[in-house]
């Protein structure tokens, strides 16, 4: 066949005998495929190419293991605000014709579908007539569009439907969830599962019977049409849909909802109508702030996975080798032997994360009761199956193999990497460290997951503190997706570097924060939860004060979080931030009294709310109905507050901790706090973080809503920091345009 005369970047065209074209896909510049503006054209030249030279058929494969398509480059959605509603509307009509010549091309066509097949790249697999995927376990196809607060605007929501039925189809653009290639194939969504190694095979196979049939001719016809639902049908996945969302976004999220009514109307129209009815959804919630927050989050995290944990000059230090301070940044590359010492709540989540990263990791407790009792909730939390809800039996024994536990510290003698994680007690702690520097070789990295203890304290115990860092995760661990690696007086670079790459091996977002009481996210929490107690003693009542948070975004609000938590470790954590920084945050008198009276939370059956049982799962039954009397004899002035102002009360004084964060280099960036507040304490990722939200309202906003509570003293008093943005107008957040 005669080849085209255009130089391709990101393809490559070859034929296999009896004239069946491969296109394959390797897009320069990028670990993996993504839709570039270069790609789109190139997509486009090969389509003229095709027209005046057709192929009798066309397998589209990836030139990258592991990645067909990870979607759009998101540079490139970064900057569609920017753009007027007209020229988002063309961005969409190009792509979508673009894929739409493919599928009206007289040749039939198949996507071979092995690694990551996302967004942007669904489509365009979608617009192929068949759909071959691999049963590799990197091997998943989603729709993610809708964790960026936006639809997918190139056909997606038409062509998905027709294929598999609403109701699915719905479920994967509203979850934004991918699915296996096996399960693909159980929904209808490829037409093969095979392994990597006979998927071109199983391709071609499939487009000789199709161009022996002509059978593509039908599925278009298909493709092109409404959807035949019924009214009641469409009436209960439009109510049940609708009910789910409202419940699990609390009507935050303006896009499940978009999605929900563009599938629904669209099923009822010819597929070109039900196009242009996805481009006006895609266009809208472009113009929504939302997207731009859920962009900005994830760009976050990339901005995250991209950090090495060090500054521009200590990168460098490190990549000149010190004899002393062994080069460990690298972890990927070594086998890395991790172990745990503390089978508690924290212990036990952060070895099942291992387990999970197939890491092979020992666990130690002192107690073997504690130790046993472990085990099965480690190996059933390891095993968890998101798609089905559920733990893998079968993948819980095969996990087990990677579980060495031990009553005897001398199991961790072989480890590289050891987090203590036992109880909250400074005399303990040291000890334990101690112990474990004088079992584990001399280039062992040591890590502590305490909350409240100083680095620097517990540092005082090892002989060499330069291996010695915090690595504090949050609970629940299998949830929060946030480290802070916290450096000590005496951590090396290398040590940093170590537990960065350690903590991103396990799929956490880390961020490195100076020993500071509080580090980062306790920090500007203890503002938080302190204003809460100071609302209930000036009369307001708790349920109202957790549903205003609730409703701010927060997913529990602020008395139910010391509930969860346990007035106990509440009372601990806030006696350390009121020694600290008692002018702001000054002991509440309110949490040690319900300790006294025995109220630990949830813990215990009675904290603000009253639960039926005790323990971590107890239900709760209301708000404590002897708590009024509690309070009694704390109680300040009453004060009428509106809504709005409980929320400001709430919230600003966290984000004025945040500044003073800031302003003392407690993180190494802005970025950070937003990262931080987000997956440690699920503050709304809508409103893209505490400091974006603070640009939300702005610097002058912000200074003018405080005057109102100016009387509450200096936790209501703006920094100096707040002052200079007002008169600047400089943004509390960085942004990412390039
Ligand atoms: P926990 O009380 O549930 O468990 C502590 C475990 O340590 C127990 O199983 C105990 O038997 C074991 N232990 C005690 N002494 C030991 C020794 N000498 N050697 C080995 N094991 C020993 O505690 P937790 O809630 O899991 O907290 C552990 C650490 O994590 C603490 O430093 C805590 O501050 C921190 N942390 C806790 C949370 C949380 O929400 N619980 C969140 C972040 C960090």
């Amino acid at each position: 066949m005669p080849e085209p005369t255009t130089d391709f970047t990101s393809l490559t065209l070859d034929y296999l005998p009896d004239d069946i074209a491969v296109v394959r896909v390797a897009v320069p510049g990028h670990s993996q495929n993504v839709i570039t503006a270069t790609f789109l054209r190139e997509l486009g030249q090969i389509l003229d190419h095709f027209a005046a030279v057709p192929p009798r058929g066309l397998i589209l494969e990836s030139g990258r293991p592991g990645s067909f398509f990870a979607g759009a480059d998101i540079d490139r959605l970064n900057r569609l605000w920017e753009l007027p509603e007209p020229e988002v509307a063309d961005l969409c009509d190009r792509g979508r014709t673009l894929f739409g010549r493919l599928s009206a091309s007289p040749w039939p066509s198949v996507a071979v579908i092995d690694g990551t097949c996302l967004g942007g790249g669904l489509e365009l697999a979608l617009a192929c007539d068949l759909r071959v995927a691999t049963d590799d376990p990197r091997t998943s196809l989603g729709a993610p569009e809708v964790k960026l607060g936006l639809l997918p605007g190139w056909g997606g929501t038409v062509r998905l439907p027709r294929l598999i039925g609403p109701g699915p189809a719905l479920e994967m653009l509203i979850t934004g969830d991918a699915v296996s290639g096996r399960r693909a194939a159980t929904l209808g969504l490829v037409d093969a599962c095979v392994p990597s190694v006979a998927a071109r095979a199983a391709a071609l196979r499939l487009l000789e019977q199709t161009v022996a049939n002509a059978n593509h001719t039908t599925r278009r016809q298909q493709q092109a049409e409404a959807v035949p639902l019924d009214a009641d049908e469409k009436a209960f996945l439009e109510a049940t849909t609708a009910a789910l969302i409202l419940g699990r976004t609390g009507g935050h999220y303006p896009a499940p909802l978009a999605i929900l009514k563009t599938v629904l109307q669209g099923c009822e129209l010819e597929a070109a109508e039900a196009a242009v009815g996805e481009r006006e959804a895609f266009v809208q919630l472009t113009r929504s702030p939302v997207a731009r927050q859920l962009v900005r989050v994830f760009l976050l995290g990339e901005q995250n996975r991209r950090d090495s944990g060090l500054s521009g000059d200590n990168q460098n230090n490190l990549s000149a080798p010190d004899p002393s301070a062994p080069d460990r940044s690298d972890s990927s590359k070594r086998d890395c032997r991790p172990a745990v010492v503390g089978a508690g709540i924290m212990g036990a989540g952060i070895v099942a994360r291992h387990l999970r990263s197939a890491l092979t990791t020992t666990l130690v407790d002192i107690n073997a009761a504690a130790l046993s009792r472990s085990i099965p909730d480690i190996l059933a939390e390891a095993a968890w199956d998101r798609n089905a809800r559920a733990s893998d039996p079968q993948r819980a024994v095969e996990l087990a193999g990677l579980l060495r536990s031990s009553t005897d510290l001398a199991a961790i003698a072989q480890a590289d990497l050891v987090i203590e994680s036992v109880i909250e007690r400074t005399d303990l702690k040291r000890q334990v460290l101690s112990e474990i520097e004088s079992m584990v070789a001399e280039t062992t990295v040591l890590c502590t997951n305490t909350s409240t203890n100083p680095i620097a304290t517990l540092a005082e115990s090892l002989s060499n503190a330069s291996r010695f860092c915090g690595m504090h995760f949050f609970n629940p661990v299998r949830r929060m997706k946030l480290v802070e690696v916290i450096r000590g007086p005496a951590t090396s670079d290398a040590t940093v570097a170590t537990v960065v790459a350690h903590a991103k091996r396990l799929g956490k977002y880390p961020v490195v924060v100076q020993d500071s009481p509080g580090f980062l996210v306790n920090r500007v929490l203890t503002p938080y939860l302190h204003e809460a107690v100071e609302l209930l003693r000036e009369g307001i009542a708790p349920d109202r004060i957790d549903r205003l948070s609730r409703r701010f975004g927060m997913p529990l609000g602020p008395l139910e979080l010391y509930d969860m938590v346990g007035l106990d470790t509440a009372f601990y954590a806030g006696l350390v931030m009121a020694t600290a920084f008692g002018e702001r945050i000054d002991a509440s008198p309110v949490i040690p009294a319900l300790v006294k009276a025995g109220w630990l939370g949830r813990k215990s059956g009675s904290g603000f709310y009253a639960y039926s049982g005790s323990g971590h799962d107890a239900p709760i039954t209301g708000v404590n109905r002897q708590l009024a009397d509690r309070l009694e004899p704390y109680r300040l002035p009453e004060r009428s507050l509106r809504d709005e102002d409980i929320i400001d009360r709430l919230f600003l004084p966290m984000l004025l901790e945040a500044l003073l964060v800031l302003d003392e280099g407690i993180v190494r960036e802005s970025n950070d706090v937003d990262l931080a507040v987000i997956h440690a304490l699920g503050f709304p990722a809508f409103r893209g973080g505490l400091l974006a939200w603070g640009d939300s309202l702005g610097a002058a906003q912000v200074i003018e809503r405080l005057k109102r509570f100016a009387d509450l003293g200096p936790r209501m008093t703006p920094p100096p920091s707040l002052l200079d943005h007002a008169a600047t107008g400089r943004p509390f957040t960085t942004h990412f345009l390039s």
